[in-house]
């Protein structure tokens, strides 16, 4: 129907006639002549209609925002005075010769250009309209683009785009099941794949040696800003590959990405253990733009007389920590309790702090309602090994080590973003030798990444210490961000049957949920190891959005639910009975 796009014409078009569709962006009546800005997914044009043709000028008069309209017209140089450099077709306008409405619109619920004056709930429910603004298209092109260049890295390396079941049996990765009943099994539910994990092994077993996808994936868990019950990951496997080797394939992936899209060099990613990121950072997914870091200092509290402090020091499970913040004293009261409330959110019960205003003087140089606990030793110590100088501040943390490094972890995150102390754009690394399991609240111990990722070690030393063997798990983060995340893969059944074992899995659960796993071990599995790359992260980082939401074009709400379609809904009673399904009223409160 289109000779051409709205947003791609310009000054070499000059004195062609050209046909366009799309849709009425805004109709402006200039005293006689009508202005219709017509939008299509390349951009705007501006087409003037006079009042020489009057059925198109009738019909332009017409029209209201969001008309689907098709016009044959010729271009022109704008007026010298009216070149609009803002746009990109800001040179030319069209004369509109001819005009046909395909079709009308009601008033929108809100103006494209106004969205920010609705709820983002009224955006969902209104996504089809909501998703013509020209900022989200241009984030659903990008990502279109990122898969469109990680597909064509992955092709070229030998790569199988391969799909796997979206009906299946629970693929445990540490959250809840999406459940699908089965009508031909009575009773009987398949669960949604929370990853391909599973199998993508099983396809190394085959043989096919390179695997990825694009997946979509499905957990239900508590929603937060950067997680959706749906969410696409770009999924890899591969066969006879070192752990060096993933990493270092794709690494290149993802730094040819930001080149290609963005030309950024991200350069080569620092590899730092899980013990150093969280003794560190407080996080396994360190934002290494912050230049704050965080120090132990257990060993000087242990004996001061202030229980808070000396308490944590002395338990093996407890840390006291120290994170100063050059030039901090400037903070207000206000603003400290505004942090101390922050961390709460973390399970500290309070931030202790130390304003650094003359460290020469140790008696009366620094300003805390904690200092008088100190020793005069301690004090000096405390400075020396945190590099204090005047003028910094020191905040605390003490308690269970889970919880100073989760507090002292986001706060130094935080005061990041509030401070503005970013040194740089983008700092990516990996971060490697994870612990292959840790303690659960009941005792428990539960797998860091999943139960099929290798260990370091033989199974004789996992089963006598495996709440200190490390697996060969590694994590690609940037700015804080979990991008990807993998592991090598345990390849030998008795291997995998210690790990069932060690988090108490039966034999007869083993047998049932991963029966099938077990076997294709012992058929000649060969060692192979992979990731997976969140894609959504990624595009929200890439695009600098706020919310995973942004670059998705049919997310669901916080609570798991689409405000578009409804869904979930209730079904027919007939549905049911077919699936001998009976639905107990959900108790009110
Ligand atoms: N299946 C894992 C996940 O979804 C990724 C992997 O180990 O490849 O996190």
């Amino acid at each position: 129907m289109r000779s051409h796009y709205c947003g791609e014409l310009n000054a070499s078009n000059i004195s062609q006639e050209i046909t366009l569709c799309g849709w009425v962006h805004r109709r402006r009546d200039h005293g006689g002549v009508i202005f219709l800005d017509v939008r299509d997914r390349e951009g705007i044009t501006q087409v003037v209609f006079d009042p020489d043709r009057a059925d198109s000028f009738a019909l332009a008069d017409s029209v209201r925002n969001e008309f689907v309209v098709k016009l044959k017209g010729l271009v022109r140089a704008r007026p010298e005075g009216t070149v609009n450099p803002n746009m990109n077709t800001g040179e030319i306008e069209v004369l509109g010769l001819e005009l046909e409405i395909l079709n009308a619109a009601q008033t929108p619920p809100f103006q494209l250009d106004e969205h920010q004056s609705v709820g983002e709930d009224v955006r969902l429910k209104n996504r089809f309209i909501d998703l013509r603004r020209p900022e989200i298209q241009q984030k659903m092109r990008f990502r279109s683009k990122v898969t469109s260049v990680l597909r064509r890295y992955l092709d070229d390396n030998g790569f199988l785009d391969i799909e796997t079941p979206i009906l299946t049996r629970a693929t445990p990765e540490g959250a809840r099941d999406y459940l699908v009943p089965s009508r031909t099994q009575q009773g009987s539910f398949f669960a949604l794949p929370q990853s391909p994990q599973l199998f993508k092994q099983l396809l190394m077993v085959s043989g096919f040696d390179r695997y990825y996808q694009i997946a979509k994936c499905f957990r239900d868990e508590d929603l937060r800003a950067d997680r959706q019950p749906e969410f696409t990951q770009v999924d890899i496997e591969t066969s006879f590959m070192s752990e060096e080797q993933i990493m270092g394939m794709t690494e290149e992936m993802i730094t040819n990405l930001f080149k290609e899209l963005m030309d950024i060099d991200l350069g080569a990613f620092p590899r730092m253990p899980y013990s150093e990121a969280m003794e560190t950072y407080g996080s396994d997914k360190p934002d290494l733009r912050i230049p704050l870091t965080i120090v132990t200092v257990s060993d000087l509290m242990a004996e001061v007389d202030f229980k808070v402090f000396s308490g944590p020091a002395k338990d093996p499970k407890g840390r006291v920590a120290a994170l100063k913040v050059p030039g901090g004293n400037s903070l207000t009261r206000k603003q400290i309790d505004d942090y101390t409330k922050f961390v709460g959110i973390y399970g500290a019960k309070g931030l202790a702090y130390i304003k650094v205003n003359d460290k020469s003087n140790l008696e009366e140089g620094l300003q805390s309602p904690i200092v008088k606990f100190l020793p005069i030793e301690v004090r000096q110590e405390l400075l020396t090994r945190l590099e204090a100088e005047d003028g910094d501040l020191i905040f605390f943390g003490s308690d269970s080590a889970k919880v100073v490094n989760e507090a002292l972890g986001a706060l130094r995150c935080k005061l990041g973003e509030d401070l503005d102390l970013y040194t740089c754009e983008w700092a990516p690394l990996w971060v490697v030798d994870f612990p292959m399991f840790e303690e659960t609240s009941d005792g428990g111990i539960t797998a860091i990444h999943h139960p099929f990722t290798a260990p370091s070690c033989s199974p004789e030393a996992l089963k006598a210490d495996p709440l200190n063997a490390l697996s060969q798990a590694y994590d690609m983060v940037l700015n804080g961000t979990e991008l990807g995340g993998g592991s090598i893969r345990i390849h030998q059944s008795s291997m995998q049957e210690t790990v069932f074992e060690l988090l108490n899995i039966s034999e007869e659960e083993q047998e049932e949920k991963f029966g099938f796993l077990l076997d294709a071990l012992k058929f000649g599995a060969p060692p192979h190891g992979g990731l997976a790359f969140g894609l959504d992260r990624l595009v929200m980082l890439m695009t600098g959005s706020a919310s995973i939401r942004d670059v998705i074009a049919f997310p669901k709400t916080q609570s798991a639910t689409c405000l578009l379609t409804q869904a979930p809904g209730e079904v027919s009673d007939k549905q049911l009975k077919e699936l001998n399904i009976r639905v107990r009223k959900p108790v009110t409160e």
